[in-house]
């Protein structure tokens, strides 16, 4: 395993939005990793959040190969939880209630929209460890195919039965030669692998030429607006709304979106009580079309994601603690108060 991550990553300038083509962008902060700086940018016209420059979709698919599950599995990953750097932890089980709770939801979305049975065909792309196909074709005997391209996570797909159609979304979905109805898919589902995508309008485009009529595009990703995961692993950021975009531009027809309220401003922060990180998005196929740009710009929309990351701070505290805030608040404003009322002689016993 190299230990600089100058050895892994390349990075190639990006001159304009990938979806909407403006040049016009507008610094974000980014994150480093051993040394390596990531930065970030908004697009000045549609919002679209993006890394700037951006690691080559060779060196994402080397590192995706070889490094991030087996450093992932050894607690050496970017750790958006502390926990994740353990060495001392299995970190394999350490996984696992997250992702038991991510197959209950996939599977509730499923059984809301389809006929989930032995004749359903479903491709995850970047299945990692396989755990969601493998209980899909052990609960409803679905027939499963899983793209992954860690040499690590494919030796236990393989060991569940979940056999492995493609290592890479790009080789699989860039340019696809005409698909035969039999080869075409009822489900496409990608569980946050959407960000990770280093040419997402392409790979979306050749998705969607293996869903089959009538299928169904399932999308479970990161929402910028709540939780802005600037990390190596993520050269792209999707709100609500840059997400739609995206399916609009490759061909896809979105029907429903599970998504927080956008914390558009102060008030709509406030009343969000439970806010999620996560976006869900269904889809069909559609016609290739580009959608009207909003009327906003860069700082607006930080500001908006500055303001959702509150939200989320604000829903972490528990009901112990914003009793104790209001007490404290409620102290502090009567001391205020009995400051400016009182004699001075009372004043300077009080301070
Ligand atoms: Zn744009």
């Amino acid at each position: 395993m190299a230990n600089s991550h100058n050895d892994i990553f390349e990075f190639e300038q990006v001159d304009s939005c990938c979806l909407c083509g403006s040049t016009s962008q507008h610094d974000a902060k980014g994150s480093s990793w051993f040394g390596v700086g990531f930065s970030y940018c908004v697009c000045n016209s549609c919002g679209l959040k993006y890394m700037r420059p951006r690691p080559t979709t060779a060196s994402y698919e080397r590192f995706y190969k070889d490094q991030y599950w087996q450093q992932n599995m050894q607690g050496a990953g970017y750790a958006s939880d502390l926990t994740y750097n353990d060495t001392e932890q299995d970190q394999l089980k350490l996984r696992m209630p997250k992702y038991e709770k991510a197959y209950k939801i996939v599977k509730e979305h499923l059984l809301e929209t389809c006929k989930v049975d032995k004749n359903l065909r479903v491709l995850e792309v970047g299945c990692a460890f396989g755990f969601t196909l493998e209980w899909l074709h052990r609960d409803y005997g679905c027939k499963v195919y899983g793209l992954e391209p860690s040499t690590e996570a494919i030796a236990r797909c393989e060991s569940a039965g979940v056999p492995i159609v493609a290592r890479t979304a790009e080789e699989m979905f860039i340019n696809p030669k005409p698909v035969s109805e039999d080869k075409k898919y009822d489900v496409i589902l990608l569980r946050h692998c959407l960000d990770t995508l280093s040419m997402p309008v392409e790979v979306m485009k050749g998705i969607r030429a293996y869903l089959a009529d009538g299928g169904l595009l399932l999308i479970h990703s990161v929402n910028v607006e709540f939780y802005d995961a600037m990390d190596p692993y993520h050269p792209f950021l999707y709100s609500p709304d840059t997400a739609r975009r995206l399916m609009a531009l490759a061909g896809f027809d979105v029907f429903r979106l599970d998504c927080s309220p956008s914390p558009i401003d102060h008030d709509t922060a406030v009343s969000i009580v439970k806010p999620s990180y996560q976006q869900a998005i269904f889809a069909r196929r559609g016609d290739a079309r580009k959608l009207p740009l909003p009327n906003t710009n860069a700082l607006e929309v930080m500001t908006v994601h500055d303001r959702g990351k509150q939200v989320m701070a604000w829903a972490n505290l528990g009901g112990k603690d914003l009793v104790r805030r209001l007490a404290l608040k409620s102290a502090e404003k009567s001391r205020q108060v009995l400051e400016s009322a009182a004699p001075p002689a009372i004043r300077a016993r009080i301070a």
